[in-house]
């Protein structure tokens, strides 16, 4: 019974039950899961943002949220939009322990400011780690987009300097950190009980990161947007319990799209190849979107475990 199931996550149970029912009818087995917030009483991935770059989509831009028994730990990416979900999802920036960027487009970090300024507003004391990659011609570094935003003289919002400007009195100070990824996963982050990883993702010339969390014995990967070349993602993923990929391209896809992102056929062998346990498609786009039997067919065609297709505010919980 456990075979061709689609996760259903509580969010979309709640409010399209019977659609979601007959639509699935007898071919696949609908987990259902109580009306809760998310991650309250264990670990769950919500994904705050489930869209690509476009605003047609009526999708946030892409950003993740691992909740830990009612508190959010970890927050990866923040995309346009996911700033208004963050706050909709119940979360506050005092409680996040790190934050995780894939990369610098704007559709992955565009609200980082909105969340920062949101942030000014609570009791937040402890430093914020912020890790993502180190910076080429096209993209700054991490410790750089930090800077141009918060700091002086220069920063474009150089009012809130006193996040990172040492010693400053009144403010948590934010601490950017330039990963130095390689083609093999490396420990990047550890407190008490969380470890996480990262490592080098193709995503034609803009430096990029996959990201691993680890916490409460379960593993939790994201792809970041990756076009899939080499062996990296698939050692990040290995026995994954839970593993967000980017579905931002049909089958067949050639050119600049292709030497950006993963078609289903290789999301599809990653997952298998990794032995994950649950698939999550993210980043939907106007160009993948209406074309989900499509893409779960090249997918299937590969990987056997359960697949759910995201939404903005679902909650995945990770068991
Ligand atoms: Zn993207």
């Amino acid at each position: 019974m456990e075979t061709n199931s689609v996760l259903v996550p509580a969010r979309r149970l709640a409010g399209k039950a019977l659609l979601a029912l007959a639509f699935l009818f007898s071919m696949y087995e609908v987990s259902p899961l109580k009306a809760q917030s998310c991650g309250s009483t264990g670990l769950a991935v919500q994904v705050l943002g489930s869209g690509g770059p476009e605003l047609q989509d009526k999708r946030a831009s892409t950003s993740y949220l691992i909740w830990d028994h009612g508190t959010a730990r970890v927050l990866i990416d923040a995309g346009g939009g996911s700033a208004l979900r963050f706050g909709e999802s119940g979360a506050h920036m005092s409680q996040v322990d790190v934050v995780l960027f894939s990369h610098f487009h704007i559709d992955h970090s565009g609200d980082f400011p909105s969340l920062v300024f949101s942030s000014w507003f609570e009791d937040r004391k402890r430093p914020l780690p912020v890790y993502g990659p180190s910076g080429n011609d096209f993209m700054p570094s991490t410790t750089e987009f930090v800077r141009d935003l918060f700091s002086g003289p220069h920063g474009a919002w150089r009012y809130l300097s006193e996040l990172v400007e040492p010693g400053a009195q009144g403010s948590y100070t934010l601490e950017p950190y330039d990963v130095v990824a390689s083609s093999k996963p490396v420990l990047v982050f550890r407190n008490s009980d969380m470890v996480v990883y990262a490592v080098r993702v193709i995503h034609g010339g803009f430096p990029a990161l996959a990201w691993r969390v680890e916490m409460g014995g379960r593993r939790i990967v994201f792809s970041g947007d990756t076009n899939g070349e080499g062996d990296g993602l698939t050692q990040l993923a290995l026995n994954a319990d839970l593993f967000v990929a980017h579905n931002a391209v049909p089958e067949g896809a050639t050119g600049v799209e292709r030497r950006l992102h993963m078609p289903p056929s290789v999301i599809g062998m990653t997952a298998a190849n990794a032995h994950v346990k649950q698939l999550i498609l993210s980043h939907r786009m106007l160009r993948t979107l209406g074309r989900e039997n499509e893409t779960q067919t090249e997918i299937k065609l590969h990987f056997s475990g359960p697949i759910a297709f995201a939404n903005d505010l679902d909650c995945f919980p990770v068991r």
